[in-house]
């Protein structure tokens, strides 16, 4: 008994350096490649961790550019991301795309990257990506990798209906086209790409997972996704998804083992399909903070913006769990406007006893763009989803400069 009551003083012991060292040291510089909502969402967080992020983006009007430690660079540009990261302790990212050879760079100057660049790298390609599932075994749909900007019409014959995904760049959508057969071949993209299977879609689940620095991972609640099928966004997201206890395990499993086989500290977004036949198969992977779980903010005990920061500094996470049910609404900008943005029926938010709403200080809105989210607590799920669908129709994002 007294043994493992003092190991787990030594252990306890060992965190609070690693505290003091991390958190306490006014020294601590904090890097973010990207400069958008999620950055935006961390800094919240830093706040009440009395830390100031340090951000780098090429848009001058983008979320962070109100902070002070907000810099000027393109995240594709080798030297702009070494010029940022080199006199910073932690570098993290908000965005995949970005120029990973500067992070290898930094890597080998000693600046700590999280999550690792090899996890970006893998992400950052969706063929890789693939590939990783495979060698992992993790399910996934078939797919097929095609390394020249046009489609074999004979070699994918067999696949319709298909779809296909530009290998990188892709977000929200972009990049993604659906081929039922052979007529909208013409739909295909000219780039490297990757072709899958189309899945007869149950539902689409989420999932984020938290790494810490000791390798023991805490799971954030699965949600599921509904989608706005002519953007291709996510219009809503509710947690917990209504699946059986069987699917739930079998999610877990899957977040579980990618964890492993990432061997990186993080948070990781897992984007799932459930298809008609109760299989479960993972889509995506994003290696930072993620929509889906915005909910988190005030859905759950800790938020993934907190447990992002946690991982940074190496302080231990709780295990997580819902406070209440939860849906999260993105405000989208609305077709046709582009110019200052104005939040049309705003007020209707105090129709909504727990609704809590979150703009991203995004100075133009643009047709598609997300401009902010909110987030509504019930603990009636259907009387949540009414309430999500009353702000939905009621609250849009335009603009008087039409
Ligand atoms: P992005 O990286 O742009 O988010 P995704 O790979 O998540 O792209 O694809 C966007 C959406 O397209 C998915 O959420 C899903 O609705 C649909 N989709 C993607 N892959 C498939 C597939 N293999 N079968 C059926 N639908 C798919």
């Amino acid at each position: 008994m007294d043994q493992i009551g003092s190991g787990l003083a030594r252990i306890s012991y060992f965190c609070r350096i690693n505290l003091v060292y991390k958190l306490n040291n006014n020294d601590v510089k904090i890097g973010i490649l990207g400069g958008g909502q999620l950055g935006r969402m961390l800094q919240e967080q830093g706040l009440e961790y009395g830390i100031d992020l340090y951000f780098m983006d090429g848009d001058p009007k983008a979320s962070c550019a109100i902070f002070n430690n907000y810099k000027l660079g393109s995240f594709k540009s080798k030297e702009d991301i070494i010029a940022f990261g080199r006199d910073k302790n932690i570098v993290t990212i908000e965005i995949e795309h970005i120029n990973t050879e500067a992070l290898e760079d930094l890597d080998r100057a000693k600046v700590e990257i999280v999550p690792s660049v090899a996890s970006i790298k893998m992400i950052k390609n969706k063929a890789f990506q693939k590939t990783f599932y495979l060698e992992n075994n993790i399910p996934t749909s078939e797919f097929l990798i095609v390394e020249t900007d046009k489609l074999d019409e004979k070699e994918v014959l067999s696949w319709f209906p298909l779809v296909q995904k530009s290998q990188t760049e892709g977000y929200d959508g972009k990049g993604v086209v659906v081929i039922n057969d052979v007529n909208d071949i013409h739909k295909q993209l000219r780039v490297p790409s990757i072709i899958e299977k189309k899945v007869e879609i149950k539902k689409e689940l989420a999932i984020t997972i938290a790494i810490e620095s000791n390798g023991n991972v805490k799971l954030f609640p699965i949600c599921e996704m509904v989608f706005n099928p002519e953007l291709n966004l996510v219009d809503y997201v509710i947690a917990p998804a209504l699946i059986s206890v069987e699917i739930e395990k079998k999610v877990k499993k899957i977040a579980l083992q990618l964890a492993k086989c990432l061997k990186t500290k993080g948070i990781f977004s897992i984007e799932l399909f459930l298809d008609q036949n109760d299989k479960v198969l993972v889509n995506e992977i994003a290696p930072r903070a993620h929509n889906s779980a915005h909910y988190t903010i005030e859905g759950t005990n800790i938020s993934q913006f907190e447990a992002q920061l946690r991982i940074l500094l190496d302080l231990p996470l709780p295990e997580i769990h819902l406070i209440s049910p939860s849906g999260m609404l993105n405000l989208i900008g609305e077709e046709n406007y582009q110019g200052k943005p104005e939040y049309k029926n705003i007020e209707k938010l105090a129709d909504v006893g727990q609704a809590h709403i979150h703009l991203y200080g995004k100075r133009e809105t643009k047709p598609g763009r997300k401009m902010g989210h909110i987030t509504v607590l019930n603990t009636d799920r259907n009387k949540l989803i009414e309430e999500l669908n009353y702000l939905k129709t009621h609250i849009n994002v335009v603009s008087n400069e039409k």
